[in-house]
Parts: structure tokens; sequence; C-alpha cells
């Protein structure tokens, strides 16, 4: 029999912890230090309505993911989601992604058109390069699109002076297509949400039903070469540990603190039926506003009520762990921190794995990748997911 530690109770955690628990001969202990499953995805209720930390829509490319939670957690099917953005200058709402008929009705028409047009003879020429985010969005789409509505919200989602620092994205210009006209916010992909009132919930007591859970319990530290863990203060011994927390908090920040970004949540009742346009579950706001995102809950959850329950979140540097930053400094840093995970020690889930764009499918898609592993002994760092990579050394 192997000894297995799962540490951290989100996502990632749950649904390794289901995978594992699909191989002979392991023992397996989850620890999570809050006094439930699931984390920012559990359901809270507000004013009778269900609620989730942000907003946890399903969305996933894969076909298995997307059989997978269905066959536990039976999903509602909502292709037809749409997102916009408010830009306070021309107080006026556009549909995102950024689309031709839009771009038609804003005010610097003429200048953004000709900068189009510039771009897509430069792209076809074929030398474009972006070495940042600003790069990337000015070489696909033009300055003032770019200073009109990419650059102020990503200053306000990242909290930074400078969309330059945000030098992960190494993309050819040719990835954003201006169409011409609105469409869904994402193509070719599943998006819902559980039937179930308490959304997530069944999955997370579902996925651990046969391991041991152990709630209110907090990880300390680890000692590699002993393969020991101190868990409130008792040394305890594992043939196999998966990490979900941050990377750098598994080995005490031994090569320094990596940095991220939390989120507030405010919660607002309208006394409304429905308070957004048919089919658009979040607003943008790309401006001065403190806040990133708007979201209408019900759009989703199919909640019935004469009210309607706002999600508005706002990105703080509060030391809560919700957004791994998308610079390449910190990347390369949590590649060294995984670099040293020995065979048998896995890391995974969005800190875990110290990306942004791992999302709630890719924490599934993980967890079939780490399954896979243990059963062959094999061993990778962080555990593979959707197509966001590393930067190389
Ligand atoms: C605001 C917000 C909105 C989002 N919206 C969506 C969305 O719409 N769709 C989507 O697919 N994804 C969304 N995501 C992303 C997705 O929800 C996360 O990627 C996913 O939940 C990550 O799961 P995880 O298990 O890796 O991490 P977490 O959910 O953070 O779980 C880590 C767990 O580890 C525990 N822990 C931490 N330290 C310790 C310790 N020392 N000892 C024991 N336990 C510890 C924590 O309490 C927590 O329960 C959103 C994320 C955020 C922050």
């Amino acid at each position: 029999m192997r000894k297995v530690l799962i540490i951290g109770g989100g996502f990632a955690g749950c649904a390794a912890a289901h995978q594992l628990s699909g191989i002979e001969n392991l023992e397996i202990d989850l620890i999570e230090k809050a006094s439930f499953l699931g984390a920012g995805n559990k359901t809270r209720w507000y004013g009778g309505h269900p609620y989730t930390f942000g907003p946890r829509h399903f969305l996933t490319p894969y076909e298995d993911v997307f059989k997978y939670l269905n066959d536990i957690l039976p999903i509602n099917l909502c292709p037809e989601h749409e997102f916009l953005s408010y830009v306070e200058k021309d107080n006026d709402f556009y549909a995102y992604p950024i689309n031709m008929q839009d771009v038609k009705n804003m005010p610097e028409f003429e200048e953004i058109n000709n900068e189009l047009k510039e771009c897509k003879r430069q792209i076809k020429k074929g030398h474009i390069q972006a070495n940042n985010l600003e790069e990337y969005w000015i070489n696909s789409v033009g300055k003032t699109l770019y200073k009109k509505m990419i650059e102020p919200y990503n200053k306000k989602m990242w909290l930074v002076d400078d969309v330059k620092k945000i030098d992960t994205f190494k993309w050819s210009p040719k990835g954003v297509t201006i169409k011409d006209g609105p469409r869904a916010a994402w193509d070719n992909v599943y998006s819902g949400y559980p039937f179930d009132k308490n959304g997530y919930d069944h999955y997370f007591t579902y996925a651990t039903s046969a391991i041991n859970v152990f709630l209110n319990t907090s990880f300390e530290k680890i000692d590699i070469d002993r393969k020991t863990v101190v868990i409130d203060g008792n040394e305890k011994k594992y043939d196999i540990i998966v990490n979900t927390i941050g990377i750098d908090d598994l080995f005490s920040k031994k090569f320094g603190a990596l940095p991220y970004l939390g989120r507030k949540l405010e919660l607002i009742v309208l006394p409304v039926e429905e308070a957004f346009p048919k089919d658009v579950f979040f607003l943008y706001y790309t401006g001065s506003e403190s806040f990133t995102r708007l979201v209408e809950y019900k759009k989703f959850t199919k909640h019935k009520s004469k009210n309607t329950l706002i999600g508005m979140e706002i990105p703080v540097d509060n030391g809560g762990k919700d957004y791994p930053m998308p610079f390449k400094s910190a990347q390369l840093l949590a590649l060294k921190y995984l670099k040293t995970l020995p065979n048998n020690f896995y890391s995974m889930g969005r800190a875990g794995s110290y990306l942004y764009g791992i999302d709630i499918d890719d924490c599934i898609k993980q967890s079939f990748y780490l399954k896979d592993m243990i059963k062959e002994d094999n061993f990778e760092y962080p555990v593979p997911g959707k197509q966001y990579h590393f930067p190389e050394l």
C-alpha cells in the first residue's frame, strides 16, 4: 500500500482525489485548511440567491472533460453566452471579442479602420513578433483600439502601471481576428453550469468519498529528502505527494515569494428579474472603475427570483492567491520551484502550476494526466494542462 497526500481541497485537489481513488493499493489523505471543500467554487447564498466567488462558469474545449463532469453533475448548457465591454468615454457597450459592426459605430472609426488595414498589411509581410501584451495588441488591432479597450483594462486587471510588464504572451499577432459581427464569447467550447442548485458542491463530496479528508487541517512544511510533511505540527511520511497550493508555499518560499493577486467580491441585489440583456452573462469595464467585471449569476445558475444578484470583482493585492502573475520573471521563479520536485511529487491546479490559464476544466484535465502518470510511474512538472506553457529558460 502506497500512501498519498493531496494538499488542498479546491477543484484540483478534489479532481485528483477522484482519479487516484480509482488506482489500487493507494491510501489517500487530502488536507484542506478551510472548513469546506471547493474553495471559491463552493456555492454560497446571499438574499436567497446562489453564487460562487467570481463566476466559475464551466467552459471547456475538451470532450472527455465535459463528459466526465456531466456524468457526475449534469451540466445545463448555455452556448449563447456573450460578453459586453463598457467604454466610459463613448458611454457605450461593445461586444467582446471586438467585432467590425461595433467598430463602425465608434467615434474614431476612420482612424481605427486605417490602423486595422495597416496591421493586416504588416501581418501579411510576416515579420511581426510580439514580446509582451502591449505589442501583441497594437500589432494586431492598432494603437487606437488598444488604448481604448485593452490597455486600461489590463492595467486594472493586473494592477500594473505598464502593460509591457505582461511579457509571457509570445503569440503571433495573427491571433486576434476581428469578426464581422457579434458572436458567442467563445467558439467551439462547451459552456454551461451545473443544474444543481448547489452548483459544484456535490462534485466535491462525490470525488472525495473514497479517501480520507481532513478539513481545518493545514500543511506547514515539507522535507523532500525524507518524504515527510508537517501538518498542524505533526510530522507524517508519504510515498506520493500531490500539491495544489502555491508552489512557493510548498517549499516555504525558499527561493523567494511568487507574486499573486487576490480578488474582492461585492454583491448587489437589484429589484428586477433580469438586469443584463438576453444572453449577456458578463459585463467588462475597461476604464477607471475599480472593478473589472460584473456577473449576473442567474444567467447560468438559472435561479428563479423576482430580484437578481450581481457580483462585482475588484483586483486587490491582499495576499490572496487567486491570480498567478503573467510575468516571465515570476514564471521562471515558479519553474525553479517546480524543478526541485522529485519523482512522485506532483504539482497541479492554478497556484500549484503557477499558471493563470488553469481553469476548472484544466484542473480536471490535469487530474486525468496525473492518474496516468501515477499508474505508469511517470513524472512531469507541472502536471500538463491546456495550451499554456512556461517560457523557455
Ligand atoms: C474570481 C475567480 C473567478 C473564476 N471564474 C472561473 C470561471 O468562470 N470558469 C472557470 O473555469 N474557472 C474560473 N476560475 C478559475 C478556477 O476556479 C480555478 O482555476 C480553480 O478553481 C483552481 O482550483 P485549485 O484547486 O487549483 O485552487 P483553489 O481553488 O485555490 O484551491 C486550493 C485549496 O488549497 C487550500 N489551501 C491553501 N493553503 C493550504 C494549506 N497550507 N494547507 C491546506 N490547504 C491549503 C485552500 O483553502 C483551497 O481550498 C476563476 C477563478 C477566480 C479566482
